[in-house]
């Protein structure tokens, strides 16, 4: 299996519920390497530009004003067969339909604030990180 990297955001609704060690100690426990990590603030803006696929979904609104509405951390992960595990973890979407165990069943309110944000593709994982950290924040730790 390929190392692959994949974008984690803890959400708004994690930073506010006082989860972010919570969510990282999950994280980490699955054998996800930490390559980079800070707390932004996104403007509505920016939460637009990072989800502009979604941009004219009935959710869109309520998304960007959620994703701005308070702190957030962006992680970059590190593992084999990250993307998929990485969205194993955290479950479904919707945390009531979320399996037993996962991040968003665990922790999440409802669809719209489900605590943490997962990349759904190599590619997309490659640009989502890039909207988030410049090339000399992705931090090398082994040769
Ligand atoms: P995921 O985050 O699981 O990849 P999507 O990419 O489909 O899900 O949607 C992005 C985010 O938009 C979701 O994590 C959730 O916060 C929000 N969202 C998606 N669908 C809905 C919905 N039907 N109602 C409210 N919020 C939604
Ligand atoms: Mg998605």
């Amino acid at each position: 299996m390929a190392k692959e990297r994949t974008l984690a955001i803890l959400k708004p609704d994690c930073v506010r519920k006082d989860l972010i060690g919570t969510v990282i100690k999950h994280i980490q426990e699955g054998g996800f390497r930490i390559v980079s990590l800070k707390m932004v603030r996104l403007s509505k803006q920016g939460a637009e530009g990072f989800y502009e696929v979604h941009r004219g979904r009935p959710f869109f609104e309520d998304l960007t004003n959620f994703m701005s509405s308070g702190p957030c951390v962006p992680i970059v992960l590190e593992k084999d067969n990250a993307i998929e595990d990485f969205r194993k973890l955290i479950g479904a979407t919707d945390p009531a339909e979320a399996d037993e165990g996962t991040v968003r069943k665990l922790y999440a309110d409802n669809k719209g604030e489900n605590i943490v944000h997962g990349s759904d593709s190599v590619e997309n994982g490659k640009i989502e990180i890039s909207y988030f950290f410049p090339e000399n924040e992705l931090v090398q730790m082994h040769a």
